[in-house]
């Protein structure tokens, strides 16, 4: 069995820096309590290891980031990658909570040019729905609409001076669909691309794969651009592609009759979960036997 180590994979810049952020937080503060609104970024190892650190991590995937806040009284609040609404801002202001930004700069990027195009026309943001990115968003004005699927337009009449913009992290080609069904409704439109370099080279990467049988892809199952990463490996004719938070979820009988197998993970994967299967990989190729290697003390390092 030959194995292929995608690249680039794993960590990207955002989420390496809300994660360098926890940490720092809680070496700068000690005895203050910390509360992180939202899983930091989806990945559980990476929210254990937060926890691990007396980071108390707030999340419920049916309530919003304005909504977690309630649960806040006092003490440091840790802002996640995704980013937030004003609003949250501004309630935490008035909760008196210290704020602790961890929101990715190519989030805040597209912020910026939401909040700047509002002014003076509306936006057709695709996105994921309930997804805290695209919650963000959308919170930032009335006149963003979020369009998940070619339906949602159905709903909306006449906008002025439109901009079509998207979350980060979605898959490409979906985002080329929802673009051109936008365009036929508002042919004026502009089009803003805001799918991030992290997510777009690692997407690419997959896209560029040939003569796989299967594709692994590492990465948590709330993870958007995971999840991403093993749909685009079908839609570029790989066989198989699995979506796998560890080694240990990995049943070695899916590696029967595989010749080569890929590897991958999502921006929010520690690197060393990747190596732990990778390196069971190597073994079992060379020896038939699953065997999974420990993980090093500081499995997001
Ligand atoms: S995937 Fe892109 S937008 Fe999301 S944290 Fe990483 S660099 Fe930022």
């Amino acid at each position: 069995m030959e194995i292929i180590s995608v690249h680039p994979r794993g960590y990207c810049q955002g989420v390496a820096r809300a994660i360098r952020i926890a940490y720092e937080t809680v070496q700068k503060h000690p005895g203050e309590p910390v509360t992180m609104l939202g899983m930091i970024v989806h990945n559980a190892h990476v929210v254990k290891a937060c926890e691990d650190l007396g980071i108390r991590c707030l999340e419920d995937p049916r309530r919003t980031r304005l909504e977690l806040l309630d649960d806040i009284d006092s003490g440091i609040v840790i802002l996640t990658a995704h980013g937030v609404s004003d609003a949250v801002y501004e309630k935490a202001r008035a909760k008196g909570l210290q704020i602790v930004d961890a929101t990715c700069p190519d989030v805040a990027r597209t912020h910026d040019l939401v909040k700047q195009h509002v002014r003076t026309g509306d936006v057709l943001y695709i996105g994921k729905p309930h997804h805290p990115e695209a919650e963000g968003v959308v919170g930032l004005s009335e006149r963003v609409h979020l369009i998940s699927r070619p339906e949602d337009l159905e709903k909306l009449g006449p906008l002025s001076q439109v901009l079509i913009t998207n979350q980060t992290t979605l898959s490409k080609l979906d985002v080329q669909d929802l673009v051109r069904a936008c365009l036929q409704k508002y042919p004026d439109a502009e089009v803003a691309d805001e799918i991030c370099q992290a997510t777009s080279v690692r997407q690419q990467a997959v896209l560029d794969l040939k003569d796989v049988d299967l594709l692994i892809v590492v990465g948590d199952p709330h993870s958007n651009n995971s999840n991403q990463l093993r749909e685009l490996g079908a839609r570029a004719g790989i066989p198989r592609a699995l979506l796998i938070g560890d080694a240990q979820e990995l049943d070695p009988r899916e590696l029967r009759q595989v010749s080569r197998v890929a590897v991958t993970s999502g921006s929010s994967t520690p690197t060393a979960l990747t190596e732990q299967v990778l390196s069971a990989l190597h073994t079992y190729a060379e020896t038939g036997s699953w065997i999974i290697p420990d993980l090093p003390q500081d499995p997001l390092l």
